[in-house]
């Protein structure tokens, strides 16, 4: 490890560009001892880092394992290619950013399906981990590849490389998963055997083990329905659903970029879900049902984490925060809180038709920052149909 350190930081760093992706050792960021944990857990996010450290589900899965005594979790993002050049060209896998150790060193590699862009990244990552790229060619030596995300609604085209998805909200599932895994090894002595494994973590709501389903396609290679062929397994998969927000894990000492990132602030999630039901919308049916946090309970939240983070704006997070019930009394009181500070506020996520001149007026008083409005559809067409369900 010392070595591949020695260079990583006197070969490599100097030749790639923003080296800063690579070093780890953010503010926030947890660093463990392997030895007194049950089990090893890699998040993957299948593009660069400032998208991947942009994203809030990283942020909560990695506060959630890490504050559990009895497990880890790391970060590995798709490297630049430059850096794939160099560590191609020296034979080196490619590494955590917490303890620089290779893919393979993981019981389990967690990847987010955010968008099917990313799909290729994910082979190319197993490819630069040493990982075989099929879930049939892994054996009982090798990490579980795990997926979650909003792409795992459709996890059809990615059958043949993951070994389980998991459908709906990472926080509520996740510890059971990693209890059965670290249970998994303990009794199997370290050595894990894959099919006992994924039936036990296939009888978790929400887990979909491909290897235990058929799926047929008609001639013109359509899906036409699944079934299931082992004994034991449920024959649908339900998603889980965080059922109340305000007793849902939130991180409050969220890891710091060194490197500005594409957004470079606090985030609040304050509500998840869509009261719309626009019909071409995936999020707004994926993430139902509408659950709102509280206001009392975001602005303790928003406190801790300004302590936690020194960051000089907080983003009102949420698919559409001109929603969310009493939206001016959150942005006041949120401003208020921050009075003297100059934090400013930004709602990322917003409606036109819900949004009002005195939110303009308030997201200004300390600073200007961002509106950023969702003009929801293309076409009128598209807008007619918004409310039909
Ligand atoms: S308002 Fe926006 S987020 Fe909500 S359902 Fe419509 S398109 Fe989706």
């Amino acid at each position: 490890m010392q070595q591949f350190k020695q260079v990583l930081v006197e070969e490599i760093l100097p030749k790639v560009r923003k080296p800063l992706r690579y070093l780890g050792n953010e503010y926030n960021t947890v660093k463990k001892d392997w030895k007194a944990v049950k089990l090893r857990s890699l998040f993957a996010f299948p593009d660069v880092y400032e998208v991947g450290m942009s994203h809030l589900g990283l942020q909560i899965l990695y506060g959630l394992v890490n504050e559990q005594a009895e497990y880890l979790m790391e970060r590995v993002f798709a490297p630049w290619p430059d850096m794939e050049e160099e560590l191609r060209i020296r034979g080196l896998p490619l590494f955590s950013l917490e303890s620089l150790r290779p893919l393979t060193d993981f019981d389990c590699i967690g990847f987010t399906l955010q968008y099917e862009m990313s799909y290729t990244n994910i082979l190319n990552i197993l490819d630069l981990g040493g990982i075989p790229l099929q879930a049939k060619e892994r054996g009982n030596e090798k990490p579980i590849i795990m997926a979650g995300g909003p792409c795992v609604y459709n996890p059809e085209p990615l059958v043949d490389f993951i070994d389980f998805f998991v459908l709906g909200e990472g926080e509520e599932v996740l510890l059971e998963i990693f209890e059965v895994m670290a249970e998994h090894r303990i009794l199997r002595q370290g050595k894990q055997d894959k099919k006992v494994l994924l039936k036990e973590l296939a009888c978790i709501q929400g887990v979909y083990v491909p290897a235990f389903y058929k799926a047929f396609y008609d001639k013109k290679r359509r899906f036409t329905g699944i079934k299931v062929k082992e004994q034991g397994v449920a024959p649908q998969v339900v998603k889980r659903v965080v059922k109340d927000l305000d007793h849902a894990y939130f991180p409050l000492k969220p890891i710091v970029p060194y490197l500005e990132v594409v957004h470079d602030r606090m985030m609040l999630e304050v509500l998840r879900g869509c009261t719309r039901g626009c019909r071409f919308c995936q999020a707004g049916f994926l993430y139902r049902p509408v659950r709102e946090r509280s206001k009392d309970l975001l602005l303790q939240q928003a406190e801790k984490i300004s302590e936690a983070t020194g960051h000089n704006e907080i983003s009102l997070t949420s698919l559409s925060t001109s929603d969310y019930t009493g939206v001016e009394a959150l942005l006041r009181e949120t401003l208020n809180l921050f009075a003297g500070k100059n934090i400013g506020v930004s709602l990322p996520s917003l409606r036109v038709d819900s949004f009002s001149v005195n939110l303009a007026k308030e997201v200004q008083r300390v600073r200007k920052t961002g509106l950023t409005f969702a003009p929801e559809a293309g076409t009128q067409r598209l807008r007619d149909v918004n409310f039909l369900l």
